[in-house]
């Protein structure tokens, strides 16, 4: 076999520098969310450090915290919605300056080498990408932590540039709700003259709607929240269908382009499934544990079932300029830290409308 050279890394942990920040963190997945400190490193020469204005709560943060895909490891900062000010740039970053707003999704680097990297799909990155929390920190050893904190240091190639006339706040979200949504929105080419479904109305399914709304789709929105209905087709859905209701959806019996799933929890994908077209393709984004699907539901209409994993940079980048075009941003209410276990409580009630941001000021 042959041998080959080891990558050569930019800096080892014991040549970086260190500094103190501060943040949030769970402790174990039965301990509430409360204040951590620890240690980002100092800009290197590709790096620039943020000053966190704003965090949007995903809850990928939620499960995380709560060790819900058995991956967690303790202590945990979560949070990759993430949006600031740039404080420091290293001597070589070309691409952001002092001062000026930057944001940071899901990932803070990846093997940039294998084919995914190289087609610009980091999120696929076949030895894993860095997620901006719970990844291993190959810079500083140890865990990342993310954006439930005061500042964040990251290589430029992983930082998005931001659009200037939109609410930052509620810009935040864009970076993982945003990107997850609109990533298979466009891999499956939805546009004019399709019948697209989304499935939950919470972070990233309101998202969804505005999303395939703005791309000139159909867009049925389906809830189990009767009273997300009004909501529903202020933010963009042409028809709501309360799930729970057995006649309502079977009026849509083997109507639909696409359907994107959102939700979190375990669900029935088959009744779904089912109002798919023949060969038309449901794509799951949301990640409980399991989902049963018959293959029934499948081979009838020789439907297909995916999934999709958040977005690439350069995607990710696409993203936010639609939204700077289209005025896109997410719904949101803005919450103290303090009140984050709050938060997690409601997002569990379905009771978030629609995006719980942290304004990170509050930290102290
Ligand atoms: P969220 O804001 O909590 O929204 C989830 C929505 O799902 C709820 O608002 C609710 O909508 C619906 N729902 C919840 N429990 C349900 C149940 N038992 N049965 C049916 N519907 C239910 O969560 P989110 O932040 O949008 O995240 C959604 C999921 O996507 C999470 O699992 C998250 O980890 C995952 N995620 C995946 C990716 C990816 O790359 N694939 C990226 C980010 C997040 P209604 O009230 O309208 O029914
Ligand atoms: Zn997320
Ligand atoms: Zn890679």
């Amino acid at each position: 076999m042959a041998l080959t050279a080891p990558v050569k890394e930019a800096a080892t942990s014991a040549q970086v520098t260190r500094q103190k920040t501060i943040g949030y963190a769970a402790t174990a997945a039965d301990a509430a969310l409360a204040p951590f400190s620890f240690e980002r490193r100092e800009v290197l020469p590709r790096d620039v450090q943020i000053e966190i204005l704003f965090c949007g709560v995903c809850h990928s943060d939620l499960h995380t915290a709560r060790n819900e895909w058995q991956n967690t490891i303790y202590p945990v900062v979560p949070g990759h919605e993430i949006v600031g000010r740039i404080t420091k740039a290293g001597s070589e970053v070309t691409k952001f300056k002092e001062g000026g707003l930057a944001g940071v999704g899901c990932m803070v680097d990846s093997c940039r080498t294998c084919p995914s990297c190289k087609d610009g799909l980091e999120q696929y990155c076949i030895p894993g990408f860095t997620g901006t929390y719970n990844s291993d920190d190959k810079i500083l050893g140890g865990v990342t932590y993310g954006g439930y904190s005061k500042t964040i240091v990251v290589n430029e190639d992983f930082v998005l540039r931001l659009p200037e006339n939109l609410d930052l706040a509620a810009v935040a979200p864009l970076l993982c709700a945003g990107i997850t949504t609109y990533s298979p929105l466009r891999h499956w080419k939805v546009g004019k003259g399709q019948k697209v479904g989304i499935v939950g109305l919470g972070g990233l399914g309101h998202m969804g709607v505005k999303l395939a709304n703005a791309m000139g789709a159909h867009a049925v929105l389906f809830t189990t929240s009767a009273n997300k209905k009004e909501d529903g087709k202020r933010l963009g859905a042409a028809e709501v269908v309360v799930s729970r209701n057995q006649a309502e959806m079977d009026k849509h019996l083997d109507s639909f382009d696409f359907i994107l799933d959102t939700v979190s929890a375990a669900h029935d994908i088959n009744a779904y499934l089912n109002l798919l077209k023949r060969d038309a393709t449901l794509t799951q984004v949301g990640a409980p544990e399991v989902l049963n699907v018959s293959p029934f539901s499948l081979i009838f209409r020789r439907r297909q079932l995916a999934g999709s994993l958040i977005g690439g940079i350069a995607e990710t980048q696409e993203m936010l300029d639609f939204c700077g075009e289209h005025g896109i941003t997410s719904d949101i209410e803005i919450i103290p830290i303090r009140k984050i276990n709050e938060a997690y409580e409601r997002m569990l009630k379905s009771d978030v409308k629609y995006r719980f941001v942290i304004d990170m000021g509050s930290l102290g």
